[in-house]
């Protein structure tokens, strides 16, 4: 499996660290409002990445932090009147809500940042002791970019340009513009934790890099995270695990792209900045998921409700098609016997799952695993359409499995579609009326009523026909005729 590392601009084949396991860390969100889709889209990128290594067969241990004490929280808090750990308590819950809804996977450990205090002051300490960290009067602790020699390492910048060229924050205590805050000293009503340097806070980029080693051990198989990270914020990282610990903080460093809205950046003043919470009230969790799989995880993706409204249909026509194979696999003849037609049928699910592990297995390209799914669905449609009704139930069964399972690989969740709606009781009282079934199955009233009605038509008694369709729909079912042939359908 190959998979493109940040730090040396090209795919590489992937070996974990400890044979079959996989540990990743993925940094989390700032908890001081809504999370945007941009940052959805990271999130959802990780939880595909790390679905598809399941799938691989690693036992993957994954870990997200939430950053809970920031300025951004702070100024929230005051802005509102609250105190910042009530403000952060309502986002975070509201983060791990979102999160679930779009069907993201839990992480195995989640962090705070509040309650790792201990770990970062120990890193800090290690960091003074080691000659790249240094205290200032004011209280704040700095890392010293100088000090370490592979600064730069993960981004590719060069110290002396960035001075020339980037704009960073003027401060006078530092020895360097670039030395970032490993702690900040507390200031009058922020939230603050007693430490050898006095009272205060850790800085943001320190947090990540002493929970990974505390949670994970260093150096882990992959860090993630948005391509904005890279600098400065994943370069601080790993400059203070090579100092504190001598080790890389991770073997391979992923980045998922960023997302524009209409070809645009999305910012709350062009009225074109959308939450996540926003975007799941209106949209299928499944059609955002899809529409955001069909682009590549580095690549830009542009995000329009139109590309949506699309996603949302494609995403109908896989259910449908995998509801027709299953519908057809369950009213087939089954003799058993497979035509030319059945074989090639079941050689296209053999083919889907080549092409769809050859694209992933290629730094997980989801869109060309979604082509493979819907090179199936084409290939169904037209088996189901050809067969004239004369389907057999393995290879359709075969074709709807693989739908769910490759689907399912990327965290769209086919289960339901297909699956046996429960049938209201009157059913069975019906086809008893109309079609002089003798039984008490619902399933056989069903076929008796369809097998009915198609002989009603067939000899033009439109009175007959017409009377079933009726009671059909009394019973809040309708009728549907499909290319697999008629089937019921509970009414939305
Ligand atoms: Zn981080």
């Amino acid at each position: 499996m190959q998979i493109y590392n940040t730090q040396f601009h090209k795919k590489q084949e992937f070996t974990p660290i400890d044979e079959g396991k996989v540990r990743m860390y993925v940094c989390g969100p700032t908890v001081y409002d809504q999370i945007h889709i941009g940052n959805a889209r990271t999130f959802l990128s990780f939880d595909m990445i790390r679905r598809y290594l399941m799938f691989k067969g690693y036992q993957v241990t994954f870990a997200q932090n939430l950053t809970d004490v920031d300025d951004k929280i702070i100024n929230r808090a005051n802005e509102q009147g609250r105190t910042p750990a009530e403000v952060a308590e309502e986002f975070s819950t509201a983060f791990i809500e979102q999160m679930r809804r779009f069907g993201i996977l839990d992480p195995d450990i989640r962090p705070r940042a509040t309650r790792e205090i201990e770990a970062m002051q120990e890193m800090i300490s290690s960091l003074i002791e080691q000659g790249n960290a240094y205290t200032v009067p004011s209280g704040d602790v700095y890392f010293s970019v100088r000090s370490d020699n592979a600064y730069g390492i993960l981004s590719g910048r060069d110290l002396d340009r960035l001075r020339a060229g980037e704009r960073v924050e003027v401060n006078d205590e530092k020895h360097d513009p670039f030395d970032f805050a490993l702690w900040k000293a507390a200031k009058p009503g922020e939230p603050s934790w007693p430490s050898p340097w006095g009272a205060g806070r850790p800085g943001w980029h320190t947090e990540c890099c002493a929970m990974i080693h505390r949670h994970l051990g260093t150096p882990i198989d992959i860090h993630g995270g948005g391509a904005d990270l890279v600098f400065p914020h994943h370069e601080n990282e790993t400059a203070q695990a090579m100092c504190a610990w001598h080790t890389p903080l991770a073997n391979v460093w992923m980045h998922a792209g960023m997302l524009r809205v209409e070809g645009d950046k999305m910012s709350k003043s062009l009225g074109n900045f959308f939450t996540l919470k926003e975007v799941l009230d209106r949209y299928p969790a499944d059609a955002v998921r899809l529409l955001m799989l069909q682009t590549h995880y580095r690549a830009p993706l542009d995000f329009s409700f139109e590309r949506l409204d699309g996603a949302a249909g494609t995403l109908e026509r896989l259910a449908t098609c995998v509801e027709n194979l299953r519908w057809a696999a369950d009213t087939a003849p089954q003799d058993g016997i497979l035509s030319e037609l059945d074989r090639s049928l079941g050689a296209a699910v053999d083919a889907a799952r080549e092409e769809f592990v050859a694209s992933m297995d290629d730094d997980f390209n989801s869109a060309g695993g979604l082509a493979a799914i819907f090179g199936l669905v084409s290939t169904a449609n037209k088996y189901l359409a050809d067969a004239g009704g004369n389907m057999e139930t393995a290879p359709c069964l075969r074709a709807a499995d693989m739908l769910c399972e490759l689907s399912g690989v990327l965290g769209i969740d086919l289960a339901k579609a297909g699956a046996a709606d429960e049938l209201p009781a009157g059913i069975v009282d019906l086809a008893r009326e109309q079609a002089g079934y003798a039984g008490d199955s619902a399933s056989e009233a069903v076929n008796a009523l369809l097998a009915a009605r198609a002989e009603a038509r067939a000899s033009k008694n439109w009175g007959v026909a017409d009377a079933i369709r009726d009671g059909i729909a009394a019973l809040g079912l309708s009728v549907e005729d499909t290319v697999a042939g008629a089937r019921l359908r509970m009414r939305e």
